[in-house]
């Protein structure tokens, strides 16, 4: 086992684990650890693609009460509005910052940043970089990185868990490259560890997504809020579950069933098929359930997404990124063929409960991007305001963490026995007389999830995957891991993250069951109207040795009033 000091680690090289990489050093905070479990530019940020909103062109009638008002509405007004203003507030700085980092945002003739409309924004406030937006965020932020010399980049370790009591100690790392053990001893901890998507079978997140940093989360004690909203990609390519961009419908695509009709006609006149993603992701679902979708591989039944009426010049113009994508995937050229589409699970609204500064109940312990819970999205991200989340909280707390490492002399004193035992349980998981494979535990949750907590949700299914949930933790037990090699030793790191999913489910479960109304993506088909009177307030979910505690909290309704009691999507 090797011991490092170092002033802050920061778990997650996304977004929101460089931006606050690069504040801590800009202002001196020490010596810094950016640990990640991939390589450095392969977090997921780098798929975001439709931009980061932020008003930027207030001469032209946007504004930071409507980029508010356009979040909060959207959120369905779960979101804390007093964040909301921090975001809004804060995040045109930080476009200007990329700016003169030299990120190649794309421009109007007039030379500004350029800004596009994405729903629900009710302005062109999503500033974008080609369709590479995502991608060029991390690339500018590591560039601007390679300025420092006072950081170490720990590329393939896995953070396993933090050591904390009331203050960060430390956190304890894998070296998947290497098989060995690490203990950073810290002052402070950034988790930025993204989503949570891959609990579910079909989804748009990358294999990383496993929701680690929530697991580590609860099993340092700390609430989770608003696990229950998990937003979805209403049209995502069968089988991959990689985003289908909704410029294809917004230029005249069709959503079809197996008995060749244009179903939207039924369940939104109006709107057809550039309704709210929800009502568009019930819909194909209810065609799927009701056996008018077509068969697909592993249980993905689809409906098609019909481009092939459109002009050739829009297909082969606009579409052409949609175009290449579903042809390298799935071999069918969309000028000529539909294209195989289902809902997948997308984002997740609810995560580590933090202040306005990020900070965790724990000190010295923060949480940035996806992996928060600042309650900036509500019950529903408005598209475009992520990114714009990671960098801002990014920033955030990477100047708390190089405050504090600055005031902090010391490096803590940490006990070692919670690596010894980290060591003696990866032993006995070599050596155990266990059956069971770490491959079927986690395709028997992904199902149990995708079936259950996805477009539709009820107090029996819901229950019956919280049992399924709860024999799987048991199976767990009696996990053998036959792959004994010390390097890039896969199964085992199967068997972390499915551990940390099998922490985080029942978490997500229980808020879902607790939850009785359906709010955003969190639709109960026993409870199916939205209930501002009962639930406008937050849930938060604790881990108290093997039970999980649902207890609620307050919404911060600053600045708008809620609107009327009716689902905002119907
Ligand atoms: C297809 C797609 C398109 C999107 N487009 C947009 C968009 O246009 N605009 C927008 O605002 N949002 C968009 N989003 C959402 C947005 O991309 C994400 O919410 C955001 O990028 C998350 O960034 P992050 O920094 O929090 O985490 P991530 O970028 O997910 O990074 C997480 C990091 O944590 C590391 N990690 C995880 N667990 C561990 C562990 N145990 N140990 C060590 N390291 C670990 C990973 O290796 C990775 O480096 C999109 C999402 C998807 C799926």
């Amino acid at each position: 086992m090797e011991i490092l000091d170092y002033d802050v680690v920061i778990i997650g090289s996304g977004i929101a684990g460089l931006r606050a990489l690069l504040e801590f050093l800009m202002n001196e905070g020490g010596r810094a650890a950016l640990v990640n479990k991939a390589q450095l530019m392969r977090a997921h940020s780098v798929a975001a693609t439709g931009g980061t909103a932020a008003v930027l062109r207030p001469e032209e009638g946007d504004s930071f009460e409507l980029h508010a008002w356009d979040s909060i509405r959207n959120g369905e007004f779960l979101n804390d509005q007093d964040a909301v203003f921090k975001l809004v507030e804060e995040i045109p700085r930080e476009i200007y910052f990329y700016d003169h980092l030299g990120l190649p945002w794309s421009r109007r003739d007039d030379g500004k940043i350029a800004q596009r409309i994405l729903s629900p924004h009710s302005f062109p406030r999503c500033a974008y970089a080609g369709g590479w937006t995502g991608f060029h965020m991390v690339q500018t932020l590591y560039d601007s990185l390679q300025k420092f010399t006072t950081w170490d980049s720990f590329d393939e370790f896995m953070a396993l868990d933090v050591i904390a009591d009331e203050e960060i100690k430390g956190v304890i790392l894998w070296d998947i490259r290497e098989g060995t053990l690490y203990l950073l001893r810290t002052k402070g901890v950034i988790i930025a560890t993204g989503g949570l998507g891959r609990l579910f079978k079909f989804t748009t997140y990358s294999f990383q997504a496993t929701g680690d940093g929530f697991a580590m989360a609860l099993r340092a004690g700390l609430p989770l809020k608003d696990l229950e909203f998990i937003q979805n990609n209403e049209t995502s390519l069968v089988p991959s579950g990689v985003l289908v961009g909704s410029a294809a419908r917004r230029y005249g695509g069709r959503l079809i069933n197996s008995t060749g009709e244009r179903f939207m006609e039924r369940y939104a006149p109006g709107t057809l098929e550039m309704s709210p993603k929800d009502v568009v992701a019930r819909a194909i679902m209810k065609e799927i359930q009701e056996g008018r979708g077509f068969k697909g591989p592993r249980g993905l039944d689809y409906v098609l997404l019909d481009v092939t009426h459109l002009p050739e010049d829009i297909k082969k113009g606009v579409l052409g990124s949609i175009r290449e994508t579903v042809l390298r995937l799935t071999g069918l050229d969309i000028v000529e063929f539909p294209i195989p589409v289902r809902p997948a699970a997308h984002f997740s609204m609810g995560g580590i409960k933090t202040d306005l500064n990020g900070k965790t109940e724990i000190e010295g312990l923060w949480a940035a991007g996806e992996v928060a819970c600042l309650s900036v999205h509500g019950a529903n991200r408005a598209l475009a305001n992520s990114t714009a989340e990671c960098t801002v909280w990014g920033r955030i707390t990477g100047l708390e963490a190089a405050k504090r490492a600055r005031k902090v002399k010391a490096f803590p004193d940490v006990r070692q026995s919670k690596v010894k035992d980290t060591e003696t349980f990866i032993q006995s998981l070599f050596n155990g007389s266990g059956k069971n494979s770490i491959y079927e535990i986690k395709k028997e949750l992904n199902n149990a999830m995708e079936k259950n907590l996805r477009v539709f949700r009820n107090e029996d299914g819901m229950k019956k995957a919280l049992n399924t949930v709860e024999s799987l933790r048991d199976g767990l037990k009696s996990v053998v891991i036959k792959d004994r090699s010390p390097y890039y030793n896969l199964e085992l790191v199967t068997y972390f993250e499915v551990r940390n999913m099998l922490d985080l489910a029942p978490a997500i479960i229980k808020s879902a069951i607790f939850r009785k109304e359906s709010r955003g993506p969190h639709f109960r088909t026993d409870f199916p109207l939205r209930d501002n009177k009962n639930w406008l307030k937050h849930t938060l979910v604790r881990k108290k040795g093997d039970e999980f505690e649902v207890e609620t909290e307050p919404v911060r309704l600053t600045f708008f009033k809620p609107m009327e009691n009716q689902n905002q999507n119907e």
